[in-house]
């Protein structure tokens, strides 16, 4: 396979004031890398995000999103934002059915005011709304569960925050629609769960029950209730946990692990290498769901969580500097692209990564996630089944600063105006101080000499 174009911006402003802005070269880099080739006047082009947990920080922001949908739509597109409901990741999640979900977004400002078109859970109010989706390429999975609105819209964009995840050991644009643009029942699967013989369940509970803190956990009857199946009871004597009920949900161990901070019920070691294998196969069919050449990605990575991806209410120090904006049409280049960049980039102060004695050029993400597996595991199974290349060029973006370029993305194109020029309409009827000053009676101030002789030197410089 031939090498895959990756095109990335600098967070910093190197050459511009005014074109160098992160958003500005986001747009920049939604024309130069093709995104925009694969909108066809009238297509319905879904935008696929994650909103951020309750209370999460480290999360995308509304307005990165929204100037991806002005361009969609300067292509003639018909755009609309949208997440997907979840499996219960921790007992206090705001996002495992939409309506809480929708609470949430609106929280984070997702709303079509801030966004300019629709936001739509993707897969119904509980998640059961999808399309079935066979990929005989899986290396474990050989179908999974797209969510309809996904499946449904011409093109796909995956707008994505890149950070690690404690699970699959970063969340990049694979994650974003391995996990994120399945159904409920294609997270389930994604997520290993079982059906069948338990045999072949690698995520079937790790359980510990002499760390279970029984009644003393303040999380006991959660524990119980949480279990759709009623495998677990926890009484006086601790822990009882039938296997034969357990269909894998997963409620109990990100229960325990994440909410309690136990880790009685928790996972086995060779789970986390096989989900992201198995989220790079449930990647691949949602591809399937799109005809060739519509489908481009664009990665924002800044806020780059160490640790927590944004199904957490908390945020770990960065893993590494803010690193700019990233664009593609291959989905495992521009993953790949992400985390080598990230791994090459200074160590933060007071970060896991500097505890960890991390330097530039280890495997980071694989320290920091806490899962102490490589990210480069999805990555190289993308790769085996086809989806893309971790074999790619970078080409690095630094729009010139030129009379056509510089505040080209400033003028609202809602208002059509520039307001600069706008206000100078107003100010020759209703300059604010002409009304009421003169040059012979200005403000009351000190003097310029005043302020220069007397003020600025009991200043500290
Ligand atoms: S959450 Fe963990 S520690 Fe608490 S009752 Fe359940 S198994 Fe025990
Ligand atoms: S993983 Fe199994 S035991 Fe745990 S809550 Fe789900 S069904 Fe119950």
């Amino acid at each position: 396979m031939a090498k895959a174009k990756v095109w990335f911006a600098d967070v910093r402003p190197k050459e511009g004031l005014y074109a160098g802005g992160l958003i500005h070269k986001a747009k920049d880099l939604f024309y130069e890398a093709g995104i925009s080739d694969c909108i066809s006047k009238g297509d319905v082009v879904a935008i696929k995000i994650h909103i951020g947990e309750w209370n999460r920080t480290r999360c995308l922001r509304p307005e990165f999103v929204a100037a991806i949908v002005e361009e969609v739509k300067e292509m003639g597109g018909q755009p609309f934002v949208c997440d997907t409901t979840t499996l219960p990741y921790h007992i206090f999640n705001s996002r495992c059915y939409s309506f809480i979900e929708y609470i949430n977004a609106y929280r984070h400002g997702w709303t079509p005011d801030a966004l300019g078109c629709p936001f739509i859970i993707a897969d119904g109010l509980v998640g059961n709304d999808d399309v079935r989706v066979d990929i005989p390429e899986g290396l474990i999975l050989k179908e999974t569960y797209i969510a309809r609105c996904i499946a449904d819209a011409d093109v796909l964009i995956p707008v994505t925050h890149f950070k690690a995840h404690p699970l699959t050991s970063i969340g990049g644009a694979i994650k974003n629609i391995g996990i994120g643009a399945q159904s409920k029942r294609g997270k389930y699967v994604t997520h290993l769960a079982l059906w069948g013989d338990p045999s072949e369940a690698l995520g079937y509970p790790l359980v510990d029950p002499s760390r279970c803190k029984g009644l003393d956990c303040p999380y006991h009857e959660f524990c119980e209730k949480a279990c759709p199946e009623g495998a677990i009871k926890v009484d006086k004597d601790g822990l009882h946990f039938d296997f034969s009920k357990c269909n894998l949900c997963y409620s109990c161990q990100v229960l325990c692990l994440f909410t309690a901070g136990v880790g009685a019920i928790g996972f086995r070691a060779e789970y986390f290498p096989a989900a992201q294998i198995a989220m790079a196969d449930a990647a691949l069919g949602c591809l399937k769901t799109k005809k060739p050449g519509k489908v481009g990605f664009i990665s924002y990575a800044v806020d780059i969580d160490a640790t927590f991806c944004d199904c957490f209410p908390v945020a770990e120090m960065p893993a590494c500097p803010d690193l700019g904006v990233f664009a593609s049409k291959d989905i495992v280049a521009i993953d790949t692209a992400c985390v080598d960049m990230a791994d090459n980039s200074p160590i933060m102060p007071n970060s896991k990564a500097e505890e960890a004695g991390l330097k530039p050029g280890d495997d980071r993400f694989k320290v920091t996630s806490g899962t102490m597996w490589t990210p480069r595991i999805h990555l190289k199974a993308g790769e085996m089944i086809g989806m893309g290349t971790m074999d790619y060029e970078l080409i690095v973006y630094e729009p010139k600063e030129t009379p056509e370029t510089f505040g080209k993305w400033q003028i609202n194109k809602v208002s059509g105006v520039i307001p600069t020029v706008k206000l100078s309409e107003y100010y020759k009827t209703l300059h604010p101080l002409r009304e009421k000053y003169t040059p012979e009676k200005p403000p009351k101030r000190v003097s310029t000499k005043e302020f220069l002789e007397v003020l600025l030197k009991k200043m500290p410089t």
